[in-house]
Parts: structure tokens; C-alpha cells; sequence
């Protein structure tokens, strides 16, 4: 089901996922603090993104650039010039738009009259140092590329990489976006995960290609719905300063389709700049053909936080449950904040002691909660609505039969397994394994649903 932004933003702020940044003061528009199970689930998307494109890659480096960059850079890139959005201001009350949020010239609030649009920068300007004048002056960066492009030269010099070859980063980015909104869709501070790929010019449409089907995949297989995703190339008009090719993943979000990840075909344009304002030579030698030249760079480049919106859209469902609703989160096990809970089946002494040691046990392997507070089947709800695949739990007759109870989230399904086997049955279901495999000594089993 789709759920709209609205039913979204209250879990996520009730179950503690994210918050209004500073919000005891009145909030800070577009800027978002990941609570305890937010930080989880941002976590495990940036360690999936590492593991698949970074760690499983023969082709792939990381690297972690530092935000604040000689102000050259962004002279050099072009986002000094040409980094800005157009701002048009309501005659009437003021407010600012990006002109391609509005219609017919009018306010979309008031529907005042706008003024002519005129270009606003979106990179946020501070200070470096102690003395607070123009020279001094220094840009938080608006995406982690630039530092990739910087590093070239020093990545091809000690990793003995050879084309086609790509560096990966995660980081903050900032952006003083004119128009915000959607919650976490467009934020003034947010997270990247970038990837400059470097190849031979005369293969970049290949690999191209290539990223479009890669990147798609990698949503696919960690549970968007590929019905959600489409592709979206950039008209000449919509195309950025450096790319050659544009296309966008559109995800279609509770407000519609709008842009997940972006792919873009940079030519050489960003080296070849980085080489005449450096006057550094940054041409690649290829061993193979004993010519120096240019690489051509796809880039594919995401966002941490839509990626995080466009799972939990995702995820979010409701079921009719007896007389309620039942909510839950289908998240990916991989991405879900907490992967196992353990819980006793009442506050009964007798059982604390066996229950606490499951837990210890358990959570040495997975991120893991251990609940005990109110009836058996209020706490299997509070596990479905934040995506816990699995709950472990220790009733009267674990403590006869040393066996505790596996209860799958999405099927609700039930089985029965020997404390000794429960860790390695627990590792083999997070990884895909059906609930219906028993591990040796395991059953079958109609459990307490409360
Ligand atoms: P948009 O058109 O939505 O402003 P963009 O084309 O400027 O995005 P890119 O520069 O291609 O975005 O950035 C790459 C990715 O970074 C986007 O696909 C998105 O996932 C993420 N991103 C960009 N701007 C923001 C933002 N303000 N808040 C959150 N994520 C963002």
C-alpha cells in the first residue's frame, strides 16, 4: 500500500526514527535528526552501499574527503558560477520560490503575483579562520564528487588501480535549498553516496549503461518494488553544467515521481578543469596502449536520507488484524534497525533468567531488543511497526525443553528451535532462509499471537 507523507512522518517521529532538528526551539526547516532506530536503518543503508559497491568490487576504492575545500575547487567545478537555482519572491507575502515549483508566474500559498526569477546560489558560505571578510571566505560542499576529483591523482598513485576503475564516497553534503519540504526528500544538510567511475572515453556509453541497470538493482534487491522506479532522462534543458548524459531513478514517493539517484555522464569536463585551474596534470597513462589521457567519468550519486525515505514508503503497510489494524514495516532484514527481538512471554521471574541469557547471546550477533513490558501481542505490533524480522520468545516451557519460539514479522508464521541451534537458525533466516527449514531438533509450531 502507499501511505502517505503525513501517516509517515508521525511513526517515524513516535517510534523515534527521525526528528525536527532543534526542535525544542521551534525547529530548523529542512534539516532532520535521526533518532535511535533512524540511525540504525541510515546506517545500515550506508554499510549496504559500502559492502555492494566498495567491498564486493574488484573495481572500486573508497574515500573520505574532507567537507571543507579550498575555495579553487568550486571556482574550478563551476559551482561558483553556475550552482544556483531561480529564486522568484511573492509580491505579497514574501515568500521565496524555485521557479520550477510554481505556475503561471503566481504564489503557490497566496497566489500573489512573483517576480522575475533571478539566479540564487545554493552553496552555504562561511568563514575560514578567525577574520570574518570575503577573502577568507569558504563553502561547506554541495556534494562529495569534488573531493573524489581533487584526489585523482593521488588515488591512481598509491592503489595501482587501472581503468576503468571508480572511488566511493559517503558524506555530508549542504544545500540552501530554496524550496523544502516532503520531509526528508530535500534537506538543507544531508548525506551522498557517490561514485566516480573512470573509464576509457570511447567506452563511457557502456558503462553507462551499465551503472543505469546496477544502481536499479541494488534498490530492487534490497526491497523497493520495482514497479516504484523509473527511469527519467534529462532534456537539454534540464541537463547540469558538466554532464554530457543525465538520467534520474524516479521513485514514486507519496507526493510522485521524483528523483532518487541521479546518473550522470561528466566527459572529462571535471578533470580537465581541476587540471588547467591546479595547472597539476591529471591525465590517466594506460599501460596497455602507452597513451595519456583524459578518463571519462560516470557518476552515479545518491542520497542516504531519499534512499531512507523510499524504504520506508516502501515498507509501510497495514493489515486488518482481529478487530485492528496491524502496521508494519516490510523493511529489507539487511536494512531493518533492529534485527531480532527477545521476549519473555510474561514478567514471571522464573523466566527472566533464561530470557536474559538468550539475549546475551543474541545480541552479540544482531542488533537486538529485549521487551517485556505488556501482553505478548502489544509487543510482537511494536516489533511489526519498526520492521523487526524476527522475535525470539521464552515461554513456560522453554524452561522444560530448553526450546524458544522464532515468530516471523511479514508471515507471522511460528517455530520451535533448541536454544542451542537458535543464533545459527536466527543468522540463516536474516539471510533468506524460509521460516518453513527447520534446523535439527526444530517444529512447527502454533505459538501465542495474544
Ligand atoms: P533535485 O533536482 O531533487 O534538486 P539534484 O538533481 O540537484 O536533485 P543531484 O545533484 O543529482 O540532485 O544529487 C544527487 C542525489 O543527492 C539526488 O538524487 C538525491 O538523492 C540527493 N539529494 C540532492 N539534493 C538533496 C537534498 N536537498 N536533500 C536530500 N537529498 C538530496
Amino acid at each position: 500500500m502507499k501511505v502517505d507523507m503525513d501517516k509517515l512522518v508521525s511513526l517515524c517521529k513516535r517510534r523515534g526514527f527521525i526528528f525536527q532538528s532543534s526542535e525544542i526551539y521551534g525547529g530548523l526547516s529542512a534539516c532532520w535528526d535521526y533518532g535511535p532506530l533512524g540511525v540504525e536503518l541510515k546506517r545500515n543503508i550506508k554499510e549496504m552501499w559500502w559492502r555492494d559497491m566498495v567491498r564486493e568490487r574488484d573495481d572500486m576504492v573508497g574515500l573520505d574527503s574532507s567537507v571543507l575545500m579550498h575555495r579553487a575547487v568550486w571556482s574550478a567545478s563551476g559551482h561558483e558560477e553556475g550552482f544556483s537555482d531561480p529564486l522568484m519572491e511573492c509580491k505579497a507575502c514574501h515568500q521565496r520560490w524555485r521557479a520550477d515549483d510554481t505556475k503561471d508566474s503566481r504564489c503557490p500559498d497566496c497566489g500573489g503575483e512573483l517576480t522575475e526569477p533571478r539566479m540564487f546560489n545554493l552553496m552555504f558560505k562561511t568563514f575560514f579562520g578567525p577574520v570574518e571578510e570575503e577573502a577568507a571566505a569558504i563553502y561547506l560542499r554541495p556534494e562529495t564528487a569534488q573531493g573524489i576529483f581533487v584526489n585523482f591523482a593521488n588515488v591512481v598513485d598509491t592503489s595501482r588501480k587501472k581503468l576503468p576503475f571508480g572511488i566511493a564516497q559517503i558524506g555530508k553534503a549542504f544545500r540552501n535549498e530554496i524550496t523544502t519540504g516532503n520531509f526528508i526528500f530535500r534537506c538543507r544538510e544531508f548525506e551522498m553516496m557517490e561514485i566516480e567511475f573512470f573509464v576509457k572515453p570511447d567506452t563511457a556509453g557502456e558503462w553507462f549503461s551499465y551503472w543505469l541497470e546496477e544502481r536499479q538493482n541494488w534498490y530492487i534487491k534490497l526491497g523497493i518494488n520495482k514497479e516504484n522506479l523509473r527511469l527519467h532522462q534529462h532534456g537539454e534543458d534540464e541537463l547540469a553544467h558538466y554532464a554530457r548524459v543525465c538520467y534520474d531513478i524516479d521513485y514514486l514517493f507519496p507526493m510522485g515521481w521524483s528523483e532518487l539517484e541521479g546518473i550522470a555522464d561528466r566527459g572529462d569536463f571535471d578533470l580537465a578543469q581541476h587540471a588547467k585551474h591546479s595547472g597539476k596534470d591529471l591525465s590517466y597513462f594506460d599501460p596497455d596502449s602507452g597513451e595519456r589521457f583524459l578518463p571519462y567519468v560516470i557518476e552515479p550519486s545518491a542520497g542516504v536520507d531519499r534512499a531512507a525515505l523510499a524504504f520506508l514508503v516502501d515498507a509501510y503497510d497495514e493489515e486488518p488484524d482481529k478487530n485492528e489494524i496491524r502496521v508494519l514495516l516490510r523493511l529489507h532484514p539487511d536494512l531493518a534497525p533492529v534485527k531480532v527481538a527477545v521476549l519473555p512471554l510474561s514478567r514471571n521471574e522464573s523466566l527472566v533468567p533464561m530470557a536474559r541469557d538468550v539475549y546475551a547471546a543474541v545480541r552479540k550477533c544482531f542488533t537486538t531488543q529485549y521487551d517485556d513490558a505488556q501482553s505478548i501481542g502489544r509487543r510482537y505490533r511494536r516489533q511489526d511497526e519498526i520492521g523487526t524480522p524476527l522475535a525470539v520468545t521464552i515461554d513456560f516451557q522453554s524452561l522444560e525443553d530448553s526450546q524458544v519460539t522464532i515468530r516471523e514479522r511479514d508471515s507471522m508464521k511460528q517455530i520451535r528451535v533448541p536454544v542451542a541451534e537458535l543464533t545459527r537458525t536466527l543468522e540463516l533466516k536474516l539471510s533468506g532462509e524460509p521460516l518453513e527449514v527447520l534446523p535439527p531438533g526444530g517444529k512447527y509450531w502454533l505459538g501465542f499471537e495474544g
